[in-house]
């Protein structure tokens, strides 16, 4: 059931039809069971007085590039209705000479582009509309004879409108069919699509969605109740096994993708049905979800299967293409298997996570249709073929711009909590990769709040924790591509002379045996990386050039350097490359510490201003810098370098 959650005190009055429309765009918006990642639009109609004084009818249409949850008066475009009328009247008009027309009627040449529903919303004579994608509407249309469902649940006062891809064809249809009175309708449902609803106001035309939504939702529950599932969610699948899937996904796709697991009891109840590849293959609740999720899921693990069924179905319907025709990548979006749940995958973690809330959306869908309604029912495949296919939709994933160059990678950086380890992890999310950092303090899991980010609290000296940590970057993200081994202690300062024992031991089991466990655990992961693997080494100015005082710190990170050496000679035949960085005084870090900076100047007789930039270019050395210079060798700018020692210093005349 949806809440009715219009606030008369908070919402503008009917007197400003375009601020309501803000205000009900949004309570739609925030509803993922109504409008989810972009499915709904919502309009106003009011008058524009134009700069000579003139008032023109106008039609407020949501625009591309603005989610309904966050929109702003700003997100809607201005566009004259009578042009609009005009437009229909057309015998035909191609997409592109739609979106080309809709964009030079505007009334404010600022206004972001007017949505492809424009020319329906401008049809239906109601000053505010609202569209979504109900779960509970689709449920319904998705039936096997959901049009006499809907008739049935929602009443007469519904127009139901045959599937037809929106757009021209789509308002042409509707105005073929509205109501000569335009009085009897209480709203309009569009078969395999979604809902409209409209009034003289927005709080009306939300009110008239809401009931109906709510309608449809009673009678599933009485017809099709909803259990949530009694078992529990799916154990353990082997690490290996899951980034292997997602280095043939990522093969199958061109580029590395991001695969997350998820195994909750609900979707163990559903992988685990003796029909699986039947139910999940029927298709998607609306078209638009095809781009996000392609037309169905791979149902087990044979990419090579799915990606042949793909190019099939590609040929098949060539001739329905409306725009690109090139052949979109093969690679499958949601994976469903008994043992592993599903895998939602995508070019970055943002794109899986939003696979992830389609298909967790579709799956109750599915079900309820099959198990108590006699049966779900996807558009035939030429339909999705026609909106995966078309111009407009392939815009929409466009227009958020050119890849970023780690994009689709799975990074794990130890020591990221705090100071260089989590500035590497932050560079590396910059540039689009998904990040594990581990950390010793708890405070790593929200370190960042981002769907690329997962901070895992964890001890690297043990090395049962640290497999555990590994095993779930591998589960949050399906792979390692990138591995930063950044955690680091300096220990205490003293002469050998009197040196402490268990001082020395614990810097060395940080410094030096984590990451031993770590290099030796993900090498299985890295060897499978689609990009092949890369490794930074963060150690030490000291190694090259060490100072009196730390023994511990600045021979445990000579061994980690010579640890770090070995790995490149013996791992370039798996194409991975393992690189070191040198950094000295990098003071805002965890290691440094007002005392500690006091006793390294005094050491050398000068004072801490002067010992932060005691190098040969006087410039202090930030942690930032340092993760530039990683996120860079982990780039493929540096695909032919391995083994190097890289200075990160200021520079050092005991180095150069
Ligand atoms: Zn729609």
């Amino acid at each position: 059931m949806v809440e009715y959650l219009w606030d008369d005190l908070v919402a503008p009055a009917p007197s400003d039809p375009l601020a309501e429309c803000v205000y009900g765009s949004r309570l739609i918006g925030s509803d993922p069971a109504m409008v989810l990642h972009g499915g709904g639009n919502t309009s106003a109609k009011a008058p524009f007085s134009d700069i000579t004084g003139q008032e023109v009818e106008t039609l407020w249409v949501k625009g591309s590039g603005w989610d309904l949850a966050s929109i702003e008066k700003e997100g809607f475009a201005p566009l004259p209705i009578q042009r609009l009328r005009q437009l229909l009247d057309l015998d035909s008009l191609s997409d592109i000479e739609m979106m080309r027309e809709l964009s030079a009627a505007r009334l404010d040449p600022a206004a972001p582009q007017p949505s492809v529903e424009s020319l329906l919303h401008a049809l239906i004579p109601h000053r505010a509309v609202l569209h979504s994608h109900a779960d509970a509407i689709v449920t319904l249309t998705n039936l096997e004879d959901g049009a006499d469902r809907v008739r049935e649940v929602l009443g007469e006062g519904v127009l139901i409108v045959p599937y037809v891809m929106p757009g021209f064809d789509l308002a042409r249809e509707v105005r073929d069919m509205w109501p000569s009175g335009g009085d009897c309708s209480t709203g309009m449902v569009l078969m395999n699509h979604g809902l409209f609803t409209y009034g003289d106001t927005t709080r009306q035309a939300y009110r008239r969605h809401l009931d109906l939504i709510n309608r449809a939702a009673r009678w599933l529950e009485s017809h099709a109740p909803h259990r949530p599932a009694e078992g529990g969610p799916l154990g353990r699948v082997d690490p290996v096994e899951l980034a292997r899937i997602r280095t043939e996904i990522s093969r199958a796709a061109g580029r590395p993708m991001i695969s997350v697991r998820h195994a909750t009891a609900e979707v163990a109840r559903f992988v685990g049905r003796a029909d699986l590849s039947s139910v999940a293959t029927r298709g998607p609740l609306t078209p638009d979800h095809v781009i996000r999720t392609k037309r169905i899921p791979m149902v087990g693990r044979d990419v090579a299967g799915y990606a042949d069924q793909y190019r099939l179905y590609y040929q098949r319907n060539l001739h329905r293409a409306r725009g690109e025709t090139t052949m979109l990548d093969p690679a499958p979006r949601v994976v469903v298997d008994p043992e592993i749940g599903m895998l939602a995958v995508g070019a970055t973690a943002a794109d899986s996570q939003i696979a992830s809330d389609i298909y967790h959306h579709t799956i109750p869908v599915l079900t309820r249709a099959e198990d108590h309604l006699g049966g779900y029912a996807a558009l035939p495949e030429g339909d999705l073929f026609e909106v995966e296919y078309w111009e407009l939709e392939q815009a929409k994933l466009r227009r958020r711009g050119a890849s970023p160059e780690l994009a689709g990678m799975a990074a794990l950086v130890t020591g990221a909590a705090s100071g260089i380890g989590r500035a590497c992890a932050e560079e590396l999310m910059e540039r689009g990769a998904a990040v594990t950092g581990l950390d010793l303090s708890p405070g790593v899991v929200d370190a960042f709040d981002s769907p690329a980010w997962l901070g895992v609290p964890c001890d690297v000296t043990d090395p049962a924790a640290q497999t555990r940590a590994v095993e779930r970057a591998v589960e949050r993200f399906g792979g390692i591509d990138i591995v930063v081994v950044c955690a680091g202690i300096f220990g205490g300062v003293s002469p050998i002379a009197e040196l402490d024992a268990s001082e020395w031991r614990k810097v060395m089991a940080v410094n030096v045996d984590a990451a031993a466990d770590l290099l030796s655990g993900v090498h299985p992961f890295l060897r499978l990386s689609p990009a092949g693997g890369r490794v930074v080494v963060v150690s030490t100015r000291n190694v090259p050039a060490p100072g009196p005082g730390a023994a511990a710190y600045s021979s445990s990170k000579a061994a980690l350097t010579q640890l770090g050496r070995v790995a490149a000679l013996e791992w370039a035949s798996d194409g991975i490359r393992v690189n070191i960085v040198n950094p000295d005084a990098v003071f805002d870090t965890g290691i440094w510490n007002e005392e500690l900076l006091a006793t390294r100047a005094a050491h050398y007789g000068i004072g801490v201003e002067a010992y932060k930039r005691r190098n040969l270019l006087g410039t202090p050395v930030t942690s930032s810098q340092v993760a530039e210079v990683v996120a860079e060798l982990a780039s493929d700018r540096f695909a032919a370098t391995t083994g190097a020692q890289i200075p990160i210093d200021g520079g050092n005349e005991r180095v150069v």
